[in-house]
């Protein structure tokens, strides 16, 4: 983590320069809220900054050479997703690319078809626009059942389908618990019944399959694996039935309007090619540190993991007995290691309560004393360990103090 500048700020507040050491040595364990951009990405934006900084709608030189680029991280994605009949566009991000996809299905809407179905545990860019639609009368929005392992309960899915639902919105992997959505099930019904599915796959890049067959629409966001913030991508199965939601000089075959950010782009680009290379090493790595975290924990009764199957092994939400993981997260601060008390997202929010917890149904006072635990390719099993001794020390400290 480099800064340009002596001061910084960090939730509002200025952490003056001699903080900034310790912040410098942290041992980072929110990936799922964003990931460090990898070396070389960083170099190849600054290179691409200093020396391509064309518009690739320009017809000279140095548009053609913008254009060459944005061309080739096209191809990188579509490399990494696999992906022949459909397009895939750039965006600003999967929250974008999510509104995107939404405002689509809602261009499709009649009076008769206008159901959709949505997991209440998806991404604030889906639940808040589905809403915004809803209130705008656009929609008419049902709210699937999430059991109490986290995985979506498909007798009620089953239940809920019929032919007048005009979409269904459900992520691939839970940002908050790593659960991995039934997405294969949930899109042989969505087929049979004629209904749109839309995926947030943003959790899910690199770490489970992406099978373009499955979907209608799909986001990813490249500051999930290791590319620059604000740029994402959209998959669009059909494009000729596609209504953009940006529009205006016609850039992305009018798909998606706006001069490309050529350096986040190669960013991106690069970002996918190097996952398509590392992505198995990359699991087997989180599979690593997610067996040195349940050897930790093994011998700590008052720990336990929020959600234990069918999870990438990136992600894991635990429950401390006795501790409030704001509590714990300015411990952890204070010894060098960041975590997160839920989604980044969700952080946002006036309760700051974990919606998708209380869809699994645990109590406040559980939601309360739970907090993520995010791997990625920086992290080591020694910094695993060393977050297990400080686990005992805190619950041994301030258990009961604590609440
Ligand atoms: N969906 C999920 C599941 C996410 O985790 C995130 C990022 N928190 C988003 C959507 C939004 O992505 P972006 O930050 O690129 O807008």
């Amino acid at each position: 983590m480099h800064s340009l500048s002596r001061d910084y700020f960090v939730n509002g507040i200025l952490i003056p320069l001699l903080e900034k050491r310790v912040m410098m040595r942290m041992i980072y364990f929110d990936n799922a809220a964003t990931t460090e951009a990898d070396k070389d990405v960083r170099l190849a934006m600054t290179e691409v900054m200093v020396n391509h900084f064309g518009n690739a709608s320009s017809l000279h030189a140095m548009g053609i050479s913008s254009k060459k680029l944005l061309d080739n991280a096209k191809e990188q994605i579509v490399q990494l997703l696999n992906c022949n009949s459909g397009d895939v566009l750039f965006t600003s991000g999967a929250t974008e690319s999510n509104n995107a996809a939404i405002f689509n299905v809602s261009m499709r809407a009649t009076v008769g078809k206008r159901r959709i179905l949505v997991s209440p545990i998806e991404h604030p860019s889906v639940l808040e626009t589905v809403s915004m639609y809803e209130k705008r009368g656009l929609f008419e929005v049902e709210m699937l059942a999430v059991r109490s392992d986290g995985l979506l309960d498909m007798e009620d899915f089953k239940a809920k389908v019929n032919k007048n639902i005009l979409a269904v919105f459900v992520m691939a992997v839970n940002n908050e618990t790593g659960v991995i959505q039934p997405i294969c099930e949930i899109s042989d019904i969505c087929k049979e019944n004629d209904i749109y599915f839309h995926c947030d796959f943003v959790q899910g890049l690199g770490k489970i399959e992406f099978s373009e067959a499955l979907f209608d629409s799909a986001s990813f966001s490249a500051h999930k694996v290791y590319g620059p913030k604000g740029i994402g991508a959209l998959y669009i199965k059909n494009v000729s039935q596609f209504y953009p939601l940006i529009v205006g000089g016609g850039q992305q075959r009018g798909l998606r309007s706006g001069t490309e950010a050529i350096e986040l782009v190669v960013g991106f680009g690069l970002a996918c090619k190097q996952l398509k290379t590392n992505q198995e090493r990359y699991y087997e790595h989180a599979t690593d540190l997610k067996r040195a975290l349940e050897r930790g924990i093994s011998e700590m009764p008052f720990i336990n993991l929020n959600a234990e199957y069918n999870t990438i092994p990136h992600i894991n939400n635990i429950y401390i007995e006795g501790v409030r993981s704001d509590v714990l997260a300015l411990l952890f601060q204070q010894q060098g290691i960041a975590i997160s008390q839920g989604s980044a997202c969700s952080s946002n929010n006036e309760k700051n309560v974990s919606y998708v917890l209380s869809a699994m149904g645990f109590s406040e006072q559980r939601i309360r004393s739970s907090f993520r635990v995010s791997f990625g390719k920086g992290n080591t099993s020694s910094d695993v360990e060393y977050m297990c001794k400080l686990f005992r020390d805190i619950h041994n400290k301030y258990g009961i103090k604590g609440r």
